[in-house]
């Protein structure tokens, strides 16, 4: 696998872009395809890219030997797959009330032009329906801004004016003609709503965010509102206010919780429906234990009870299947409390689960030898379970845009005494990899020697990061006593410095001998690539996905700018790192692999430091100073050049899909499927999985 991969982006080194399949479901692409067709030898034929537009591209990923599982694990993961989809209108209505209004007028829409239609003005329209379903709603799922689409207001408004009436989400008491004014409105103003969630700290940051997790309130009384639930004598916390909307009614602030009876009640009965099924096929009774819990929890609504399945889902260890189902990631939340609802449902890859192991096994070693002070290591690093698996589904804030990896729970409490459990997703990695290909290497990295060493080894380096992240990284380092948890202390900048924590444990340990002797690095060669491309994609590369004009404000995209910048400032004097600007372009050349290396050590110190002791004022430093701003004439500079790659910088996907072979009431067997179409993948959801009022 390995040769081949190299063998690929070898020859990719030469395409401008990889291919891509811009005929799809009789849409004409408009994206220019002078791509040079690469023969690789491979057997089956996989098409790792599926569709291109705005600045996106939809990938699609496998899930390898699927066909040799048992039948009992692909019965476990179809009820699964199920319960997962039935989740996906949620995401739609936390990100922002009205989304599934504009979503459910835009299926009518298909239906009705069963998107046939040809025009200049109807592509720009369907280019508007795949940037919203990629988003989950109207917002840019990465920079958060309202995005509005290219063809003309009164053209939309002609488009909904064929479609009848009975097909369109009408409120009640609404005619057709008010009721395409104001969705009109809704997704062409834009003071409507214009950034899903902000971090600008100078608003109110409740008030200024669109997400629908709040109504009528500031973000004063909220923070009132939930500083007088936590009891500061224990640490067993629930995370308070992860599964609710809190609204203003007679002027007190009251809950809605995401549960069964109360808010997104008609998902959550499907996805209990389902979650049942699947006890009845669980691989043992841990997974059992944990599904149960899950079910409690969506029928009660109380967070001691999501606690008791966190703990549940952390013991099972020995399934192959597993399954992340619930209120998860507090990213669309300014406030970080509200939990976005996800679902990922996978199964183990046995063979690159060895190489994750070996590094799992040995974290008490790297916690004992990590650059951080003697007071914040960990003495038992505790409940590292390292596994890679691969993604069967994905659905609501995990889809089409998904994480590489998985790092749960995300109570603190819960992760120091029971630990946590960490996964790399292998198959979408393995995805990203293939389709990148090598036109960013050829045109960012600074000679031959770089660029191929690059080619050979990122992949491997890339997984071997990715795997220390979340091993050891998220894993490492302890609080100083009475010290509370960094939500609390480092508050808007927590995530952020968290994220460049954990990267920077995987820095730390990238260019170690160690790795060489574990067996899963061939040599430091794979370290060196590991900088190279962290430090020219931390400085240069992101830059391609900022809007001219903006700040960095994704916690990711601010970690490794801050990371790389400031272990460039602080090796100047050294030259570790020398900027190099040669025919109108800016490369980052590492003179010193090993002195850059210590660089990181000393940044992690000074970061553990930061969150052991909880030192708001030194973290938001780091943040403000390194990883926010943008010089505009490099930022120029790299959209010029990445422009010219004709390269999108964000990448979602088309999920496999599942179907049970019935005899009788019987499943007999899973078939798994990839589909092509993104589209017809959307509308088909849009059918299936529509199961929430338009407003809720
Ligand atoms: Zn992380």
């Amino acid at each position: 696998m390995n040769n081949l991969l190299k063998a690929l982006s070898f020859s990719l080194l030469f395409a401008s872009c990889t291919s891509s399949d811009n005929e799809l479901a009789g849409v004409k692409s408009n994206v220019k395809n002078d791509t040079v067709k690469v023969e690789a030898p491979v057997q089956e034929k996989f098409e790792y890219v599926a569709d291109k537009f705005a600045d996106l591209r939809v990938l699609r990923y496998e899930v390898k030997d699927f066909d040799k599982l048992p039948l009992q694990t692909k019965t476990l993961l179809y009820y699964l797959h199920e319960a997962a989809l039935c989740g996906r209108d949620i995401i739609y209505d936390q990100n922002y009330k009205y989304n599934l209004t504009i979503r459910r007028t835009i299926e009518a829409i298909f239906r009705f032009y069963k998107n046939e239609k040809q025009s200049e003005e109807y592509d720009k329209f369907v280019v508007y329906a795949k940037r919203f379903w990629f988003s989950n709603g109207m917002h840019h799922h990465y920079s958060s801004d309202k995005f509005i689409p290219e063809c003309s207001k009164e053209y939309f408004t002609e488009l909904i004016g064929m479609v009848d009436e009975k097909a369109l989400p009408l409120m009640p008491g609404q005619t057709k003609e008010t009721f395409t004014k104001f969705i009109t409105e809704q997704i062409y103003d834009p003071q409507i709503a214009p950034k899903k969630v902000s971090l600008d700290s100078k608003k109110d940051l409740i008030t200024s965010s669109a997400v629908n997790l709040f109504e009528g309130v500031t973000e004063k009384e909220v923070i009132a509102f939930y500083a007088g639930m936590v009891d500061k004598t224990k640490k067993e916390n629930p995370m308070y206010g992860l599964n609710s909307k809190v609204v203003k009614e007679n002027g007190k602030l009251v809950v809605k919780k995401y549960m069964l009876g109360g808010m997104y009640s008609a998902s959550i009965e499907k996805i209990i429906y389902w979650l049942e099924k699947a006890t009845e096929v669980a691989e043992n009774s841990a997974q059992r234990d944990a599904f149960v819990k899950l079910i409690r929890f969506y029928r009660s609504g109380r967070l001691e009870d999501f606690d008791d399945y966190n703990i549940a889902w952390v013991k099972d260890t020995a399934s192959s299947v597993d399954l992340v189902n619930g209120f998860i990631e507090v990213y669309n939340d300014p406030l970080g409390k509200k939990g976005s609802f996800e679902s990922v449902v996978s199964v183990k890859d046995f063979e690159a689960s060895k190489r994750i192991a070996a590094i799992g096994a040995q974290a008490q070693w790297f916690e004992d030898n990590s650059s951080i002070l003697p007071q914040h290591k960990k003495k038992n690093v505790k409940g590292i379970s390292a596994k890679v698996i691969n993604a069967v589904v994905e659905s609501g804030d995990a889809a089409p845009s998904t994480p590489i990896g998985i790092n749960l729970p995300n109570s603190e409490w819960i992760r120091e005494v029971h630990g946590s459990k960490s996964v790399n997703l292998g198959n979408i990695v393995e995805a990203y990899d293939m389709a990148a290909g090598g036109s960013v290497v050829n045109e960012f990295y600074y000679n031959d020697e770089i660029k191929k060493r690059v080619l050979e080894c990122a992949s491997l380096a890339d997984k071997l990061h990715t795997d220390m992240h979340e091993v050891i990284g998220h894993a490492s380092g302890q609080a100083e006593p009475g010290v509370g948890a960094s939500s609390e202390t480092l508050k808007n900048y927590a995530n952020a410095l968290e994220e460049g924590r954990a990267d920077l444990v995987a820095l730390y340990y990238l260019y170690d001998q160690k790795l060489i002797d574990l067996g899963v690095m061939p040599s430091l060669d794979y370290g060196k690539a590991a900088y190279d491309e962290y430090i020219t994609k931390g400085l240069i590369v992101q830059l391609s996905r900022i809007k001219p004009g903006k700040e960095i404000e994704e916690a990711h995209m601010r970690n490794r700018q801050m990371v790389a910048a400031w272990v460039y400032e602080k090796g100047k004097k050294d030259n570790v790192i020398e900027k190099k600007f040669e025919n109108g372009k800016t490369y980052f050349f590492i003179n010193d692999y090993a002195k850059l290396r210590v660089l990181f050590g000393d940044l992690l110190r000074e970061i553990q430091r930061v969150k052991s002791q909880g030192d708001y004022k030194a973290g938001k430093d780091l943040i403000e100073n390194y990883g926010v701003k943008v010089d505009p004439l490099l930022h120029k500079e790299v959209m010029e050049r990445y422009s010219s790659l004709q390269m999108a910088p964000y990448q979602g996907f088309i999920q496999p899909t599942l179907t049970p072979v019935m005899e009788g009431e019987k499943i007999i067997d899973v078939k798994i499927s990839y589909p092509t179409d993104f589209i017809r993948q959307m509308m088909e959801y849009g059918v299936n999985y529509s199961l929430l009022p338009s407003i809720n």
